[in-house]
C-alpha cells in the first residue's frame, strides 16, 4: 500500500465549506459540475497520485536526472507514469474546452495539484508549468498561436517551461539581455537561460519554451521585455515536430532537495538562433508572463499544502508505532502519540496544513469568480481578492510548510535525520518552495507595496469586514469555540492596525515597506488561516448532531482551537515587528554585518 493517501474527505469539506463552493457552481460556465462530480474526480486523483505517483518519488530522489549528448534523461518511471497521467486525460482537467480541456473549476484542479504534489512534486512540475503556459497562450497569445499549441499542451502531448532567469536577472527581471532579432514572420532568440524547470526531458513530444527576450530597439528595464514561443522541435507544415530548433540544455543543477526535477541551464541561438513566436505585443512580455507567474504562485503555495500533508500523514504513523517512555495513567511504555510534546507537534502540522489548504483552495475559487462571473461588480471585486490572495497562498504556505516539513524531522527523532524514512526529502523537496517563483521576500513587498498600498487598504479592509462576520455565529457557538472567537478578533485587530500603520508610514518612513513586509505577510496569513479553521469548526458544529463521521467533526474543532491559542498568538509579535518600522534594521553599515 503506498504510504500517500490523499485525504479526501477533508479536501471535500475545504472545497465545499471553505472555499465558497456553491457560488463557484452557481456561475455559468460550471453549470454541469455537481457535488458527484467533485467527490469522483478527487477519488480517482487520490487513486492516481497513491498508486502510481506516490512510489516513484524515492526512486527520483535517489536517481536524479542528467544531460547525457546534449538532451536530459530522467528515470523510466518517470516517462511511464507521465504516459499514464496523459492518458488518464489529468494534464486538461481545468483547461478550456475549445481546446480540449474540461473546463473545471481551478477550485477543484487545485485539489489536484495538492495530491501530485504531495505524491511526487518533481513530477508535478512538469504539467503544472504546461499549466501555467496554456493559460498565457491562451489570454495573449494570437489565434494562430493558440491553434498550432494549445490542443497539444492540453491534453500533454507536448509539454511547457518558463524562461525568466538569466544569471544577472533573477528577481530582478530588468537586467535580462536574451534577444529575439526579427526574421521575416518569425524571431531568432539568442541567450542563456538558468534555472529552468523540466527544461528538457524525453517525457513528452515537444516542449514549448515560453521565454523572455528583448526586442533589438526594445527600452530598457522591465518596459522593454517581450514574451516569445520557442518550440524544442520546430514545427512540420502539418503541425507535428520535426527538426530540432537551436535550444539546448547545456547542464542540470545539483540541488538541495526536487532532485528528479530537471533545473536546466539554457543555451538559446548558440548555433545562430532559436526560431521564436511573439505571443502579445511587443515590450509587453513581462505582463503576459504574469499570467504564467501567478499560475504558478498558487501552484507552488498548493505544492507547500501537498508536502505538509505527506511529512504530517508519515510523522502520525510512526507516532501511533513508536514506542519510547511512560506517561501518566497508562500501564507500560506507550507509544510516543500519547506524549504531550509530540501532539503538540502534530496538531501544529495538521492544523497549519489545514490553514494553508483552506487559504489555497479560497484562493482559487476567488480566481474562478473573477474569471467566470457575470456581474462586472462581482468579478472585479473577487479579482481584487484573487489579486490579494496570490502572494499570501505562495508564501505563508510555504513558509507553514518549511516548519510542518521540519517538525515531520523532529517527530521522528533521529529516524527523521536519516533518509529511509523519506521524511527528510519532503522537508528537502518543500525548501525551494519559498525561493521560486519569486522569494517569499519578494511575495510579501508585492504584498504590501501592490495590494495593500496602491488602493489605500481597500481590498484588505473589504476582507476584514468578511472576516469579521463569523464573529456571531462563534459568539452563538458557545464555550467550545470561546478561545477562537477571542484570538480571531484580536488577531484581526492587529491585522487592522498593522495596515493603517503601513499605509500611514509609507512616507515618513520609505524603507518601512521593505522592513515590515515579511512580517506583515506572516500576520495576514496566520489571520487568514485562523478565519478558515474557525469557519470550519463552525460548520463541523452544525453537521455534529446528524453527521456519522463525528470524529472528523471533531477534529475540525480542535484544530481550530489549538490553531486559536497556538498560532494566532504569534500574531502580536508580527504585528509589533511591523509597528518597529525600518530603524534597526537599516542602521548598520553593510560593512558592519
Ligand atoms: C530549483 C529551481 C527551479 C527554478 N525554476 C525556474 C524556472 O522554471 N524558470 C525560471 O525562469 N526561473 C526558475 N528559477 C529561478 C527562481 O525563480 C529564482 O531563483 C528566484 O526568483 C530568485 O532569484 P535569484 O535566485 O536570482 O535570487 P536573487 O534575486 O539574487 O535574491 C537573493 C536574495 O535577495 C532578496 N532580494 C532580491 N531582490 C530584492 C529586493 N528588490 N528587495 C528585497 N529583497 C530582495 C531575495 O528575496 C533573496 O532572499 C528556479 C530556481 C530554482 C533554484
Amino acid at each position: 500500500m503506498s504510504d500517500y493517501q490523499a485525504p479526501v474527505p477533508q479536501m471535500r469539506f475545504t472545497i465545499e465549506h471553505l472555499a465558497d463552493f456553491a457560488e463557484v457552481v452557481a456561475l455559468p460556465d460550471f453549470s454541469a459540475v455537481d457535488a458527484d462530480t467533485v467527490g469522483s474526480v478527487l477519488e480517482e486523483a487520490a487513486k492516481f497520485a497513491g498508486n502510481v505517483l506516490a512510489p516513484t518519488n524515492w526512486i527520483g530522489d535517489r536517481q536524479g536526472v542528467k544531460v547525457v549528448d546534449r538532451a536530459v534523461q530522467v528515470p523510466q518511471e518517470f516517462t511511464d507514469a507521465y504516459q499514464q497521467f496523459r492518458e488518464a486525460g489529468w494534464p486538461g482537467i481545468a483547461s478550456n474546452p475549445e481546446f480540449g480541456g474540461q473546463g473545471l473549476p481551478k477550485t477543484v484542479a487545485l485539489a489536484c495539484d495538492e495530491m501530485w504534489a504531495a505524491a511526487n512534486v518533481s513530477f508535478a512540475l512538469c504539467p503544472e508549468l504546461s499549466q501555467g503556459a496554456i493559460l498565457a497562450m491562451d489570454r495573449h497569445a494570437t489565434d494562430e498561436l493558440k491553434q498550432t499549441y494549445l490542443e497539444k499542451l492540453v491534453s500533454g502531448e507536448w509539454a511547457g517551461t518558463m524562461c525568466l532567469t538569466e544569471p544577472q536577472a533573477g528577481s530582478d527581471l530588468s537586467a535580462l539581455t536574451t534577444r529575439a532579432e526579427p526574421r521575416g514572420d518569425r524571431y531568432l532568440v539568442t541567450g542563456r537561460k538558468i534555472y529552468i524547470t523540466w527544461g528538457d526531458h524525453p517525457m513528452a513530444e515537444n516542449i514549448i519554451h515560453l521565454v523572455l527576450a528583448r526586442l533589438p530597439d526594445a527600452p530598457p528595464g522591465t518596459k522593454g521585455i517581450s514574451l516569445f514561443v520557442v518550440p524544442k522541435y520546430k514545427l512540420n507544415d502539418d503541425g507535428t515536430p520535426g527538426a530540432l530548433n537551436d535550444v539546448f540544455p547545456v547542464s542540470v543543477e545539483h540541488k538541495l532537495g526536487i532532485h528528479a526535477s530537471p533545473t536546466c541551464v539554457l543555451a538559446f541561438g548558440d548555433e545562430g538562433g532559436a526560431e521564436g513566436w511573439l505571443v502579445g505585443k511587443p515590450n509587453e512580455g513581462l505582463a503576459a508572463m504574469f499570467t504564467m507567474m501567478n499560475y504558478m504562485r498558487l501552484g507552488v503555495g498548493a505544492q507547500g499544502v501537498g508536502l505538509s500533508e505527506r511529512s504530517y500523514q508519515k510523522s502520525v504513523a510512526y507516532a501511533r508505532e513508536r514506542v519510547q517512555g511512560r506517561a501518566p495513567g497508562e500501564k507500560g511504555r506507550v507509544a510516543i502519540i500519547r506524549h504531550p510534546d509530540v501532539r503538540r507537534m502534530l496538531l501544529l502540522m495538521r492544523s497549519l496544513t489545514q490553514a494553508a489548504r483552506g487559504i489555497c483552495y479560497y484562493t482559487a475559487s476567488c480566481l474562478d469568480r473573477g474569471a467566470h462571473g457575470t456581474d462586472p461588480e462581482a468579478v472585479g471585486r473577487w479579482q481584487s481578492r484573487a489579486e490579494l490572495m496570490t502572494p499570501i497562498a505562495k508564501a505563508w504556505c510555504t513558509e507553514a510548510a518549511q516548519e510542518v516539513t521540519e517538525l515531520g524531522i523532529q517527530v521522528h527523532g533521529g529516524m527523521g535525520y536519516v533518509e529511509e524514512t523519506g521524511v527528510a526529502q519532503f522537508y528537502r523537496d518543500a525548501r525551494i518552495a519559498s525561493i521560486y517563483e519569486g522569494t517569499n521576500g519578494i511575495q510579501a513587498i508585492d504584498l504590501v507595496g501592490r495590494k495593500l498600498l496602491r488602493d489605500g487598504g481597500a481590498t484588505v479592509s473589504d476582507f476584514v469586514t468578511d472576516m469579521r462576520s463569523v464573529d456571531a455565529p462563534l459568539a452563538n457557538a458557545g464555550e467550545g469555540l470561546a478561545v477562537v472567537r477571542s484570538a480571531l478578533s484580536r488577531a484581526l485587530d492587529e491585522l487592522v492596525q498593522s495596515s493603517t500603520h503601513l499605509i500611514t508610514s509609507e512616507k515618513r518612513d520609505p524603507e518601512a515597506t521593505g522592513a515590515a513586509a515579511f512580517d506583515y505577510m506572516m500576520l495576514i496569513g496566520n489571520v487568514l488561516g485562523g478565519w478558515q479553521l474557525a469557519r470550519g469548526a463552525l460548520v463541523a458544529l452544525e453537521q455534529m448532531a446528524t453527521s456519522s463521521d463525528k470524529a472528523f467533526l471533531q477534529s475540525q474543532v480542535v484544530m481550530a482551537r489549538f490553531y486559536a491559542e497556538h498560532v494566532l498568538p504569534r500574531c502580536t509579535a508580527h504585528a509589533a515587528a511591523v509597528r518597529a518600522g525600518s530603524a534597526s534594521t537599516m542602521e548598520l553599515a553593510a560593512e558592519s554585518f
